[in-house]
């Protein structure tokens, strides 16, 4: 295992102070260990989760050519050119249920959509487009063209070829596929288990008073709302209070049965509580100050593992966990959640990485942004006149307006190099739909 300070090294342009966002997210990526474990699952279970291994066609889908339509299947080259086509219907092919005998040229078959194609037929002409005249089907000049309205044998999933990958996270055509090669148990990668709570002696849970000066602790509310859409397996651990050894017990407790660890609060430069000295004596951290906004302090390593000076702890085999110290402030933390800590849980659930779409929308007024950090700005997302789209940021944009996440449909993303931008601009979007 690398320690922090050669994954840092590997990393150009790596400043802890004042760290690019890219720079960041690249950190993390090598940073991050991918679980092994693979289970079987029923098929319907296995939605949304982390495919373990390539699923491979044993034979083709479909497996023989078939009719793409309701009519006649014929030979191409029985179709006269500039003249009618007549031809003699000799039977009758239905789906399920295919024509045994033979057609022989200047012969056709009726057939319905998914039946198989006899021998030697290739093309099918659409019912609606034939006249009848007894037992004779007269096709039209001009209609049709040799192979129309056949489906090849294999041409949604070929023998031997990989259906879909590992790493693939299933969606449902992919439940229909796997259905379409007759599997009915699914290998995926062990849900990864994620522990979180939140730091900070002001902090007060939902049922308890409110005492002056305290808040309702909503970052693990968020935070559970975003992990549990991502499909990890939670592990709540409420609100721990600003005591050296509180929070040990709950790092401890977390690191010891989770693959990662996520923190709000406490990991700001100024902070006079704890949480950042416990977490610097339980593992291996850094505390990085990103160029972003929001979401500027955050810790970052492996917790876990490590006996104290004292030579308390060490006794959990030596177990460690991802520590994501993410700051306290409510939208930082799911700004930062979402810049760096979905595509680090994806990774180590197996999941090959996906970049988010997103959209370019018109600005309807100027944001002001300096150079040297990535904003993400809140906005909400229409139709503008023109059919395109438009953007318009939400109000006050402070890290603690947790309304601002709320009411807005997208982040704006003012990239790191990226100025002010004039109304009318083109600016990038990141969709919440989609999103966890
Ligand atoms: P900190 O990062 O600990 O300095 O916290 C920054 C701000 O976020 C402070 O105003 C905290 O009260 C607030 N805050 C921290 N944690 C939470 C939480 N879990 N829920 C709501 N607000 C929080
Ligand atoms: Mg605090």
């Amino acid at each position: 295992m690398k320690s922090l300070q050669a994954i840092a090294a590997e990393v150009s342009g790596y400043d802890p102070n004042a760290l690019p966002v890219a720079q960041a997210q690249e950190f993390i990526g090598r940073l991050v260990p991918r679980v092994t474990a693979v289970e079987m699952l029923p098929l319907r279970s296995a939605l949304g989760r982390v495919l373990a291994r390539d699923l491979v066609s044993a034979f083709n889908v479909p497996a023989h050519d078939n009719s793409a339509m309701d009519g006649y299947a014929l030979r191409g080259s029985d179709l006269a050119a500039g003249a009618p086509t007549r031809l003699v219907a000799v039977g009758t092919g239905l789906a399920g249920q295919p024509f045994g005998g033979e057609v022989a040229a200047g012969q056709c078959l009726r057939i319905t959509t998914g039946a198989v194609m006899p021998a030697g037929l290739d093309t099918v002409v659409p019912q609606e487009f034939v006249r009848i005249e007894g037992d004779a089907v007269i096709v039209p000049p001009g209609i049709l063209r040799p192979g129309d309205n056949r489906r090849l044998a294999g041409e949604d999933l070929a023998v031997g070829e990989p259906a879909l990958q590992a790493g693939r996270v299933l969606r449902p055509a992919d439940l229909g596929m796997i259905a379409s090669l007759g599997v009915a148990e699914v290998p995926v990668f062990r849900r990864l288990r994620v522990a979180f709570f939140s730091t900070g002696d002001e902090l007060r849970s939902i049922g308890e008073p409110l005492d002056e000066g305290c808040v309702y602790d909503s970052n693990r509310y968020t935070l559970w709302g975003m992990l549990a859409r991502l499909g990890v397996e939670l592990l709540d651990l409420g609100v721990v209070r600003d005591d050296p050894a509180a929070l040990e017990a709950a790092f401890r407790e977390a690191a010891a049965c989770a693959d990662a660890v996520i923190t709000s609060g406490g990991v700001s430069v100024g902070e006079a509580d704890h949480t950042k000295k416990i977490m610097a004596e339980l593992g291996e951290v850094l505390f990085w100050r990103i160029a972003m906004r929001p979401g500027r302090p955050m810790a970052i390593g492996r917790i876990g593992g490590v006996a104290t000076a004292d030579g308390r702890g060490g006794a959990d085999g030596g177990h460690q966990a991802i520590l994501f110290g993410l700051p306290g402030n409510p939208v930082a933390v799911m700004v930062t959640f979402y810049a760096f800590v979905r595509d680090a849980l994806l990774a180590m659930s197996g999941a090959t990485a996906e970049p988010l779409p997103m959209l370019r929308a018109a600005s309807t007024a100027a944001i002001r942004k300096k150079p040297g950090r990535t904003e993400y700005q809140r906005g909400i997302v229409t139709r503008a006149a023109d059919g395109g789209w438009q953007v318009a940021i939400t109000g006050s944009q402070g890290s603690g307006i947790l309304r601002s996440m709320s009411v807005a449909n997208g982040l704006v993303v003012l990239g790191h190099a990226q100025g002010s931008v004039a109304a009318g601009e083109q600016v990038d979007v990141l969709p919440f739909d989609g999103l966890v």
